[in-house]
């Protein structure tokens, strides 16, 4: 079954085809550690987790790598308040980062670059564009040369600036430039590639054209370049990025290499409150902390992040949270529940139609730009069905489970005693026999034991009580 993935490059939906056969190189712009991550954050993570999962259970290896930016703005800013080295002042928010990946069961990239390690590659980009002419000196800083890109290339798949994130609705302003590393959205102006130091304290590295720091947007060029070929497959973050970061990501490395950078941009929405972008700046934060404060599993958060589809807002209340640990809880009782049926027990046998016809859905749900929403309801029709054994559901929902990543197949199952599973046989031949009188002492004895027994339409369930 094909699998489609929406390009914000022609904002369509396209069929996905890797470079290499069954390989697929795939960068995710990781944290700013300047501050703890926000559940919004993290929403992005978990969708990008989504995404590598569902490329892992069509068959492809992903060589999935997620840069750390640990110098920027913001981050020279903070640690300067703090009176900290920038090394410090990040350790804390980089230990954080991971602890909250591990507790929402998303799975390792191969690689976690961090930008004060890949200077050299950086300055090696820089020198490129230097001397193709797309980029200039002015005042000890260094700028990318949008006009000179842009007249310089034009062709569909390489140098046109603004072909991700639609240029015509902003202007070009020529001439202009922009030192910082978040900017005015509403237009288009040279950015800067290589900043010279202002303040004597700040951190600074030597290059051929003087000394200075990365720009923001070089770091993740040259860390996806190095790590992933100069054409790699998919590049994900949230929709935030598309411009400027993403759009000055194409430019900076399709000027240098003259080659097309990324062929796949897939990017998520954003989780908002109150209709709101969710965003320190708007000081409407909640992180893994908040929600573990307030006893919330941090997979309720995976749950909820499941029932949005990605390029869809996502309203984050309280109640929607709860909603989502609801419906955890529930999913697992049911597990524990399937996994202590004895096997030698079930009545049911299989119609194979039926289970190939569950994961034939699953398939065309998920490869269809991975339709989460609709993947969790069926999942739930997996698990109300009828005409499925114990054992076929819970490999089902087991199987579902590797896209998911719930941690559905780690939930500890108290095993039920022998005792309690032959008193149950015993109970059910005479209640096959009509013995209502004799299965219902048998009943009571299994109760006594701890144990509860329901008697439903696929057969006889023994529950914990
Ligand atoms: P940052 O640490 O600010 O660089 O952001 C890390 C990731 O989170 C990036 O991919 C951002 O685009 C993404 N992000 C930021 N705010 C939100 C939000 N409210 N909802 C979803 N993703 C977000
Ligand atoms: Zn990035």
């Amino acid at each position: 079954m094909a699998l489609k993935f929406y390009n914000f490059l022609t904002r369509k939906k396209e069929n996905f085809k890797s470079l290499r056969p069954k390989q697929v190189g795939f960068y995710a712009c990781g944290p700013t550690v300047y501050d703890y991550a926000h559940i919004g954050n993290l929403r992005t993570y978990i969708f990008e987790d989504i995404l590598k999962r569902t490329l892992e259970y069509n068959g492809y290896k992903v060589n999935h790598i997620v840069n750390i930016t640990d110098v920027e703005d913001k981050i020279i800013r903070e640690s300067q308040k703090t009176g900290k080295s920038i090394a410090d002042f990040v350790k804390p928010y980089e230990k954080a980062f991971f602890e909250d990946l591990k507790k929402l069961n998303i799975e390792k990239a191969q690689k976690y670059p961090k930008a004060t390690r890949h200077i050299k590659e950086m300055i090696k980009i820089i020198e490129a564009l230097l001397k193709k002419g797309l980029a200039y000196e002015s005042d000890g800083s260094i700028y990318f040369d949008i006009s000179k890109f842009s007249a310089k290339g034009g062709s569909a798949s390489v140098g046109k600036y603004g072909k991700l994130s639609g240029l015509k609705s902003r202007e070009l302003k020529a001439g202009a430039r922009v030192d910082v590393d978040e900017y005015d959205k509403a237009s288009a102006e040279d950015f800067v590639l290589w900043k010279a130091p202002k303040e004597s304290n700040l951190p600074t590295w030597s290059a051929s054209f003087g000394a200075g720091r990365p720009g923001w947007h070089i770091e993740c060029s040259a860390m996806s370049m190095k790590y992933l070929g100069e054409t790699f497959d998919i590049h994900a973050g949230a929709v935030d990025l598309l411009f400027p970061h993403h759009e000055n990501e194409i430019a900076q490395s399709e000027g240098a290499t003259g080659k097309p950078f990324v062929k796949y941009f897939i990017e998520g929405e954003h989780l908002s409150v109150n209709g709101e972008k969710m965003s320190k700046s708007l000081g409407n934060i909640f992180n893994l902390h908040d929600l573990e404060a307030k006893k919330f599993d941090p997979l309720a958060l995976r749950y909820l992040a499941l029932t949005a589809h990605y390029r869809s807002k996502l309203n984050f209340t309280w109640e929607s949270l709860q909603s989502a640990q609801n419906a955890l809880s529930n999913l697992r009782d049911l597990i524990v529940n399937l996994k202590n049926q004895p096997r030698s027990d079930v009545l049911i046998h299989d119609n194979q139609k039926i289970v190939n016809r569950f994961k034939k859905k699953f398939l065309g749900r998920i490869n269809n730009d991975m339709e989460m929403p609709a993947v969790v309801a069926l999942l739930w029709e997996v698990v109300k069905s009828e005409k499925l054994s114990p054992k076929t559901k819970y490999d089902l929902i087991i199987d579902f489970d590797k896209v998911f990543g719930l941690n559905l197949g780690k939930i500890e199952v108290k095993k039920i005693p022998v005792k309690v599973l032959q008193l149950a046989k015993e109970r059910e031949k005479y209640r096959q026999a009509k013995n209502f009188a004799k299965s219902d002492i048998l009943r009571k004895k299994i109760e006594s034991l701890g144990w509860l027994i329901d008697d439903s339409s696929s057969g006889p369930k023994i529950k914990k009580k």
